[in-house]
């Protein structure tokens, strides 16, 4: 048992890659003493206590089991927030964050009161970071997952945004009926049926329906971007994630769809991960 030795060995012993080790050794240091992440260093001659120590076996082998860190710890950092996360929805990727801020810029630009739909809001990531930064803004975000829109209600209640977001049930836009927005948003389940990294890494461990479409990976794309126009104000914006290789196919949906200024982005990694598209004024009628 580990009882008896220091955080530094603890560390140095553990088959955990070091940034991880930290990670989970810091979270037991905050949650059984209350320490701050420093106290790795400060008091790496301290000895853990038995129930800290037996946690800490637990998240090693979780975590060598190949169990997400961001499961194991129960939250993750994203944008400027940070939420709680569970077996039940995606772990937010640092990637999604160009969608955020696509959609801060264009609430920046219009300077007004601006309605988003977040279609598939999982831990509420994309709906409570823009929330959050954006009074302006006011969100409905959906899933079609009970247990998913339970975690997104308790984290905007934990970050204090209950009153900026709504939450509704239901598949893509039967959640919320005949509505239109200023702002469609939505990273969906794009992974192809048979992509061999559903069942490799930490993949394995979340819910499979926010990951893939069990289809092609462009089924659920599909049904978004063909329903923009109905719900989106005259020139409102559509934002949509998608795989690194399926650009092409998303900008292609969306001129089927009658969307204008289609325009494709990078994130941090020089993938094309979003494409945007807005409701041609032309095509509207008194929405
Ligand atoms: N970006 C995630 C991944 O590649 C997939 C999330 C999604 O399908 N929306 O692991």
């Amino acid at each position: 048992m580990s009882t008896s030795k220091s955080l530094r060995l603890l560390l140095s012993a553990c088959p955990l890659p070091t940034n991880e080790a930290r990670i989970l050794l810091a979270h037991i240091l905050e949650k059984h003493y209350q320490l701050p992440r420093s106290a790795l260093l400060s008091r790496d001659d301290m000895v853990l206590n038995e129930a800290a120590a037996i946690e800490w076996e637990s998240f090693i082998s979780r975590r060598a089991n190949g169990e997400p860190v961001a499961y194991i710890l129960g939250k993750k950092g994203f944008h400027n927030i940070e939420l709680l996360v569970a077996p039940g929805v995606l772990i937010p990727r640092p990637e999604t964050e160009l969608l955020v801020d696509i959609v801060l810029a264009e609430i920046a630009k219009s300077k007004q009161p601006t309605s988003v739909l977040d279609l598939g809001t999982g831990s509420g990531a994309i709906a409570l970071a823009i929330a959050s930064e954006a009074s302006l803004a006011t969100v409905i975000a959906t899933d079609q997952s009970g247990e998913a829109l339970a975690i997104a209600k308790h984290n905007a209640q934990l970050l204090n945004l209950s009153q900026q977001v709504e939450f509704a049930q239901g598949s893509w836009y039967e959640a919320i009926g005949q509505q239109h927005f200023d702002v469609i948003v939505s990273n969906p389940p794009y992974i192809a049926n048979l992509d061999p990294h559903l069942t490799q890494g930490d993949l394995r461990f979340e819910p499979a329906s926010a990951l893939t479409d069990y289809a092609s990976g462009l089924s659920c794309l599909a049904m978004i971007i063909s329903g923009a126009d109905q719900h989106l104000r005259s020139g409102g914006l559509i934002a949509v994630e998608h795989g690194f290789d399926q650009s092409e196919a998303v900008v292609e949906l969306m001129q089927h769809a009658h969307l204008i200024d289609i325009q494709a982005h990078l994130d941090l990694a020089g993938h094309c991960r979003v494409v945007t598209g807005r409701k041609d004024p032309k095509t509207c009628q008194g929405s």
